[in-house]
């Protein structure tokens, strides 16, 4: 079987040459465990910042080792009491096409709720980073205005849907035209903004004529700076995401937010989807039921082949996806 391994530490954008596929023999799985047939590969912004080497909320990658992140997988041999042959399941596991995993790194996943390659977005860690970001920091109110960036993407586009659930006028900002079209029409956005052809700022002062309650944060940079003269007293910015800033060689200077904080009494938090693992099943069900009720919708740009793999996920940070980006691997 192929896998992917990281052998040089990206200096600014990733290339191919940071990469090598490598042909490794299947593992044989042992009591306790399964393997697993990869049917689906999650890329995200955030693996960038495990290709370096820095201390963050996840370890680095180790170089010559094979890259890992979520996975959708088939039983294909289990020798545990849990799993059965054909289980579909997640977990985050190595870019390779078969992967032996032990029973607590695997969980099961319920495909008949929605098609599993779901259980990588809206009933994923997507879905729950945007549900606890928004729900649990930025608290939108009825009526308030919540602006996402990154929105068209696989965390934006549902914490705008979150947001008009809450029923707040919802503004996103992406990357195109089409995106900006999906927004408003597919997804009920009430306004959306090209950064690349519209000025942030102006045109950000057009879509909120009432100020900004909160800022959901997935890009920072330029993008994250036009918001903040707009902030209302006592807003909230979840700080997810500053995918603009991954692919930076040297250090990122904006604006200065403090003064901004201060006069509107507004609230910024970083935080990861970890943080709120303990909850996970709640946001889990709350999601599925939004998705039942035909209240939340959910898009996928799919990758095919293993072997576009590098290709899927470099092209994030061209804004080639709209919802979330997966490559399909295998048939279930
Ligand atoms: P996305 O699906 O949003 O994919 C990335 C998108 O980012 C692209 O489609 C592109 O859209 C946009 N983008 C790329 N480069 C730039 C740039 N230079 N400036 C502005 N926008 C850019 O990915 P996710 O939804 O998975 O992730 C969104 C954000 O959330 C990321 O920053 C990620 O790191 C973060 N995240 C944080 C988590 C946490 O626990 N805190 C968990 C998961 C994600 P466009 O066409 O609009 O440019």
């Amino acid at each position: 079987q192929q896998q992917i391994k990281l052998v040089k530490r990206p200096v600014g954008i990733p290339t191919e040459k940071d990469f090598e596929f490598a042909q490794v023999p299947i593992g044989e799985p042992v009591k306790g465990e399964v393997l697993v047939r990869t049917v689906y590969i999650s890329v995200d912004p955030y693996l960038r910042g495990r290709m370096n080497d820095v201390k963050s909320y996840v370890p680095p990658f180790e170089l010559n080792t094979v890259i890992s992140s979520g996975v959708i997988g088939q039983v294909v041999e289990s020798k545990s009491t849990r799993f059965e042959k054909n289980d579909i399941v997640t977990g985050m596991l190595g870019w390779q096409q078969y992967s032996v995993a032990g029973e607590s790194e695997i969980r099961k996943v319920d495909a008949t709720i929605a098609p599993a390659s779901a259980y990588l977005s809206v009933l994923g860690l997507t879905g729950l980073t945007a549900y606890f970001g928004l729900l649990e920091i930025g608290q939108p109110k009825e009526g308030e205005t919540v602006v996402v960036s990154g929105a068209a993407g696989a965390v934006g586009s549902m914490v705008g849907q979150l947001a008009k659930i809450k029923g707040t006028r919802v503004v996103g900002i992406a990357g195109s035209d089409e995106k900006v079209n999906y927004l408003i029409n597919k997804l009920g956005f009430d306004a959306a903004i090209n950064y690349k052809t519209e000025n942030v700022k102006e045109a950000l002062k057009k879509a909120c004529p009432n100020g900004i309650d909160v800022y959901y944060e997935n890009v920072g940079g330029e993008i994250g700076d036009a918001v903040l003269p707009l902030l209302n007293k006592f807003a909230r910015i979840p700080v997810c995401g500053a995918i603009s800033t991954y692919n930076n060689k040297e250090a990122d200077i904006g604006l200065r937010v403090q003064s901004y904080l201060i006069k509107t009494s507004s609230l910024m938090k970083g935080f990861t989807v970890g943080d709120y693992s303990s909850r996970f099943q709640e946001g889990a069900e709350a999601l599925a039921g939004w998705l039942q009720e035909g209240k939340l919708q959910y898009e996928e740009t799919v990758t095919d082949g293993f072997e576009h793999t590098i290709d899927a996920f470099l092209d994030l940070f061209k804004g080639a996806n709209i919802g979330k980006a997966v490559v399909k691997v295998a048939e279930i």
